[in-house]
C-alpha cells in the first residue's frame, strides 16, 4: 500500500492526496488501510460509521465523505468528528441552509461534468456555490468532479478532456481547491489533476483499466489464500460439483479448495478461471460452491491435503481472475466477506 501510494504521489508531485478507503478499504480492512496510507494527506470514503471509526482509531488528518450526508442528523457527527463533506445536490444544500449547528464545515461542492452520477449540473453550479458561500455554517468550499472514462486516452462519448473543459469553464474564477482525478486519471492523464488527487484502486495494486497493474508499476496489496482440504480421483464421464457442470474426459485428480462465494469468490467464475496450487498455475473446474471449489491437480502431481492455494495475489493478478469471471478487480476486492481473515503484511 505504501509503495502504491508513493507511486500515486510521484505521478502528481504537486497535488495532495485523498487515499480512498471506502468499502472497508476496498476489502482490505479499514485499519489496514489507515495504517498503509499514513503518508496520505487525508482519507476519503462513503460510510459515516467508518469515518467515525477512523477518528477512534487515531486518524487525525482530514477525512472526506464522498457522497456527503443523507439526513440532517448526520451533520452533528460530521461536526463532532471534524469530517469534510461533499455536497452534490440541492437537497443537501437546503439541509445546510437550515442547519444552525454545523459551524465551520468544509464542503466539497460536486459538479456533474458529464458522468450524470452525482453532482450539480454546470448550469446550477455557480448558483449553488453562492448559496453555500452564504451559509454561516460553511467555512471553506472546495470544488470536485469525477471522470467516467479516465482509463482511455480519449473516448467517443465523454472524454476526460471534455469533462475537464466543462469543469474548468464552469468554475472559472471561483476560489477553492480542485479535485478531479481517480486512479485512472492519475496514471493516464497527468495534465488533468487539480490540487488534490483521489486514488483508490491503484493504491491496492490493481488496475483501473487500460493497462495491467504490472505495466502500470503497481504492487498488489492483497493475497487471497486458502488450502486444499480434499482430493478426488475421477474417471472419464464422471462429473463434479453442483449442476455437474464439468464432466471429466479422462482420469483426473481434483482438489477441493476451502474458498467459495461465502468468502466473496465470484460464483460466476467459470471452469478455466486461474488459481495457483503449490505455486503452479491451474484452473477452477465446475461450479463454485458456497464454501468450496474444485480445481484441476493434473499439472500439480505433488499437491496434497494442506497444499497452499492462491486465489489471487502477487503471482496471480486479481485482474486476470476478474477477467475470467467477467468482472473487475474492484468488485472482487470489495466482495470479500468478513469471515476472510485479514492478516496485515
Ligand atoms: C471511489 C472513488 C474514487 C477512487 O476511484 P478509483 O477508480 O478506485 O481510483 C475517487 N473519487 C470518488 C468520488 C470515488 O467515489
Amino acid at each position: 500500500m505504501q509503495f502504491n501510494l508513493a507511486l500515486a504521489k510521484s505521478c502528481v508531485p504537486h497535488s495532495k492526496t485523498w487515499a480512498v478507503v471506502k468499502a472497508n478499504a476496498y476489502g482490505h480492512g479499514l485499519n489496514n488501510g489507515m495504517r498503509g496510507f499514513a503518508a496520505a494527506d487525508g482519507l476519503a470514503l462513503i460510510e459515516l460509521e467508518s469515518a467515525v471509526q477512523l477518528r477512534e482509531l487515531g486518524w487525525t488528518k482530514p477525512i472526506l465523505l464522498l457522497e456527503g450526508f443523507f439526513q440532517p442528523e448526520d451533520l452533528k457527527i460530521i461536526k463532532e468528528y471534524r469530517l469534510e463533506t461533499v455536497v452534490h445536490c440541492e437537497e443537501q444544500l437546503e439541509i445546510l441552509e437550515k442547519s444552525a449547528d454545523a459551524i465551520g464545515l468544509e464542503v466539497h461542492l460536486k459538479m456533474n461534468s458529464g458522468m450524470n452520477r452525482l453532482g450539480l449540473k454546470p448550469a446550477q453550479f455557480r448558483k449553488a456555490f453562492e448559496r453555500l458561500a452564504a451559509c454561516k455554517s460553511v467555512k471553506k468550499i472546495a470544488l470536485i468532479t469525477h471522470f467516467a472514462n479516465a482509463e482511455f486516452a480519449t473516448h467517443g462519448v465523454l472524454s476526460v478532456a471534455e469533462q475537464m473543459r466543462v469543469f474548468q469553464e464552469t468554475s472559472k474564477n471561483l476560489p477553492g481547491e480542485r479535485s478531479c482525478a481517480n486512479s485512472a486519471a492519475i496514471l493516464m492523464h497527468q495534465d488533468m489533476q487539480g490540487d488534490w488527487i483521489r486514488p483508490g484502486i491503484m493504491l491496492y495494486g490493481a488496475s483501473p483499466g487500460g493497462k495491467s497493474a504490472a505495466e502500470l508499476g503497481l504492487k498488489p496489496a492483497m493475497r487471497l489464500e486458502s488450502e486444499i482440504i480434499g482430493i478426488q480421483n475421477v474417471l472419464p464421464g464422471e462429473a463434479m460439483g453442483y449442476g455437474s457442470l464439468f464432466v471429466a474426459e479422462r482420469t483426473m485428480r481434483i482438489g477441493v479448495v476451502a474458498c467459495g462465494y461465502a468468502d466473496g469468490y465470484p460464483r460466476h467464475a467459470p471452469s478455466g478461471t486461474p488459481v495457483l496450487v503449490e505455486g503452479s498455475k491451474t484452473q477452477v473446474l465446475g461450479r463454485i460452491s458456497m464454501d468450496m471449489m474444485n480445481v484441476d491437480l493434473t499439472s500439480v502431481p505433488d499437491a496434497h491435503i494442506g497444499s497452499k492455494v492462491i486465489l489471487w495475489g502477487d503471482s496471480l493478478p486479481i485482474d486476470e481472475v476478474a477477467r475470467a469471471a467477467g468482472t473487475i478487480g474492484y468488485e472482487l476486492m470489495c466482495a470479500l466477506t468478513p469471515r476472510v481473515r485479514r492478516i496485515p503484511a
